[in-house]
C-alpha cells in the first residue's frame, strides 16, 4: 500500500544520474526515474496481532482468529517476532532502527478487510533511512533506502469460482507485510531488476521473508516517471502489485514508452495507479491518485507506541548471518575469486555454502578457489540449471565434488577426463578417486607411453611435421592429437615437452 508520508529528497542520487540509460524520443533523449515499493511477507509462524498460523494453501478461512475477523472488542497484541524481523531486515539494509515507533489505522473499505482500515506506520516507521548495493553490467551503485515499515496483509476475494458469487478467504488476512520503500534513485529497468534481485537475496540471507514472488510472498509497486536528463522529476504512475522480476522490466520499460509518448504528443501525465498486464504487454489505469489518497490516518488506539532498548537491537545486530556483499568481498579477497564468479555463488545463501563446503574437502596445496568456483558455477550449476534443480537437491554432494577437483589439482586427471567422471557421479554416484583407479582414467605422465603416441603422430603425418617447424604455432594441433591417441589420459604439459624435443623446437 502506498503509505508513505516524508517527502522524498527530489535531488539527484549522483551515480545514477550518470548513467546512460536514456531512452531516444522524437524531441530527443529521455531519462527514466523509478521508486520502488515493495511488500515482503514476514517470516513467522503467526500473524502481527495474533496467534493464527500463516501457513500456505490450508482449506480457506481455517487460520483466521476473532482479531483477524474483526469481531467486536477484540484487540490486537503486537507479535514480537515479527518485530524482531524487521529490525533484523532494516539492519541488513544499512538502516536506521526507530526506537520508537506508531502504529496507525488506515481507512479503506474493501470486503476482505473486515476492520474497515488497515493497521500500518504511517509518520513514525520501524526503521529509516538505509541503502543497498547492486550491481548492472560490471558497474554498481548505491540505491536508497526511504524506510521500512510493518502493515497487515488483507484477505483475499475470490470471484472467478463461480460467477454470481464472490468468496473472501481471511487465511491471509492480519499477516505481517513489510513495505520497503526505495528512493527515486534508479534509471533503468536493469537496475530497478537488479534492486529487487538484491533485496530479494538480502531477505532470503537474513531469513526475514522467504521471497517466494511466485507465492506473492514478494510483490513490488513500480513507480515510474520520465523527465528529460537534467530536469526536475516528472510525474510518476504507480504500477501496482507486480509479481515477477520479469515483469518488473517490462512493465517499467512499457510505462516509460508510454508516457514518453503523451507528453511528445503535447499532453501530461496524470498521477495514478495502474496495473500490468503481461498478455497484452501495456499498463492500464486502475484508478486515479486522488480519490485513493483519503485514508484518514490516525495513531490506532488499541496499540501502544512500539517501544525498544538500544540492548535489543545490538542483540539482534551480533547474530545477524554473514550477508551477501561481505561474502562476496570475502571470496574474492580470500580465494581469488573474480567479482562476476564470487556474485554468482552469493546470490543464493545455499550456492555459497555448497562451494564453501567443496574448499573445505581440499587439501592445502589443491585448495585453488578458482578451479573450485569454475567447476561450482559452470559444471554444477550449469548441469542443475538444466534440468530445474537447486543446489539442495544436486546428486553430486560437496564431498564428491572437492575430492574430483583435489584429482585435478594433484594431477591424478586431467579437466577433460573430469568432466568424464562428473558425469558418471551424476549418474551413479560414487567416490571419484575409485572411479578414477577401477576404470583405469588416471592421467599418463609416463613418457615412455606418451613417446611412443608421439612417435606414431609424427611418422603419420610428414606434411604437418613441415608445416609445424615452420609456423610453431601448430603445435597445439599434435598435442591434440597425442592426447586422442592417449584416450584423453596424456598429461598436456608432458606431451607438450616430448613434442618440441622431437621436432626440434
Ligand atoms: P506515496 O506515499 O504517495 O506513494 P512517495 O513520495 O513516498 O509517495 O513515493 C513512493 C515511491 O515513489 C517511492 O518509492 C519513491 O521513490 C517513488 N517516487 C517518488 N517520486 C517519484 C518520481 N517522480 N518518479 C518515480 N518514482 C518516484
Ligand atoms: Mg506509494
Amino acid at each position: 500500500m502506498t503509505t508513505v508520508t516524508k517527502a522524498v529528497p527530489m535531488q539527484d542520487n549522483a551515480a545514477a544520474a550518470k548513467s546512460p540509460n536514456l531512452i531516444k524520443g522524437n524531441t530527443g533523449d529521455w531519462e527514466v526515474v523509478i521508486g520502488l515499493e515493495v511488500h515482503a511477507q514476514v517470516n513467522s509462524r503467526s500473524k502481527l496481532f495474533s496467534g493464527s498460523s500463516t501457513a500456505f494453501g490450508a482449506a480457506p478461512n481455517s487460520h483466521v482468529s476473532l482479531v483477524d475477523a474483526a469481531m467486536p472488542g477484540m484487540l490486537p497484541v503486537i507479535n514480537a517476532e515479527c518485530v524482531a524481523q524487521a529490525v533484523r531486515t532494516g539492519l541488513g539494509l544499512n538502516a536506521q532502527i526507530n526506537l520508537k515507533s506508531v502504529f496507525d489505522r488506515k481507512n479503506y473499505f474493501y470486503p476482505d478487510l473486515p476492520q474497515g482500515y488497515q493497521i500500518s506506520q504511517y509518520k513514525q516507521p520501524i526503521v529509516g533511512e538505509g541503502r543497498i548495493e547492486i550491481d548492472v553490467d560490471g558497474a554498481s551503485m548505491k540505491v536508497g533506502i526511504e524506510r521500512l515499515h510493518l502493515e497487515q496483509d488483507a484477505g483475499k476475494s475470490i470471484h472467478d469460482q463461480h460467477p454470481e458469487f464472490s468468496y473472501v478467504d481471511l487465511n491471509r488476512s492480519g499477516v505481517a507485510l513489510m513495505e520497503i520503500v526505495s528512493k527515486p534513485d534508479m534509471r533503468s529497468a536493469k537496475q530497478a531488476q537488479a534492486y529487487v534481485t538484491k533485496l530479494r537475496t538480502i531477505l532470503r540471507y537474513l531469513g526475514t521473508c522467504d521471497g517466494d514472488m511466485e507465492k506473492g510472498n514478494l510483490r513490488a509497486d513500480v513507480n515510474v516517471s520520465v523527465r528529460k536528463p537534467g530536469a526536475a522529476l516528472g510525474t510518476r504512475c504507480e504500477i501496482k502489485n507486480v509479481n515477477s522480476i520479469r515483469f518488473i522490466g517490462q512493465a517499467v520499460d512499457v510505462e516509460a514508452r508510454r508516457q514518453i509518448e503523451i507528453i511528445e504528443d503535447g499532453g501530461k501525465i496524470d498521477q495514478e495507479t495502474r496495473l500490468f498486464d503481461p498478455v497484452k504487454g501495456e499498463t492500464r489505469s486502475m484508478r486515479s491518485k486522488e480519490e485513493a489518497h483519503d485514508y484518514r490516518y490516525f495513531p490506532d488506539p488499541d496499540l501502544l507506541p512500539l517501544e525498544f532498548k538500544p540492548e535489543f537491537v545490538a542483540g539482534l545486530k551480533a547474530k545477524l548471518p554473514e550477508l551477501p556483499d561481505a561474502k562476496k568481498a570475502r571470496f574474492v579477497k580470500d580465494f581469488g575469486l573474480s567479482n562476476y564468479d564470487a556474485g554468482v555463488l552469493v546470490a543464493e545463501r545455499e550456492n555459497a555454502d555448497y562451494f564453501e563446503a567443496v574448499l573445505s574437502t581440499l587439501k592445502d596445496g589443491t585448495r585453488d578457489g578458482k578451479t573450485a568456483a569454475n567447476w561450482v558455477i559452470n559444471e554444477l550449476f550449469g548441469r542443475l540449471n538444466k534440468e530445474s534443480k537447486d543446489v539442495g537437491a544436486s546428486p553430486v554432494s560437496a564431498a564428491q565434488l572437492g575430492s574430483l577437483v583435489g584429482l585435478i589439482g594433484d594431477s591424478t586427471i586431467s579437466g577433460k577426463i573430469a568432466k568424464d567422471v562428473f558425469e558418471i557421479l551424476w549418474a551413479e554416484g560414487g567416490d571419484p578417486a575409485e572411479i578414477v583407479e577401477s576404470r583405469g582414467m588416471k592421467q599418463v605422465t609416463d613418457t615412455g607411453a606418451i613417446e611412443k603416441a608421439v612417435d606414431e603422430i609424427i611418422a603419420a603425418n610428414p606434411d604437418k611435421v613441415a608445416q609445424v617447424i615452420a609456423k610453431p604455432t601448430m603445435l597445439g594441433w599434435f598435442v591434440g592429437q597425442v592426447i586422442k591417441q592417449t584416450g584423453g589420459k596424456a598429461a598436456p604439459a608432458t606431451v607438450n615437452e616430448i613434442l618440441k624435443k622431437k621436432l626440434g623446437i
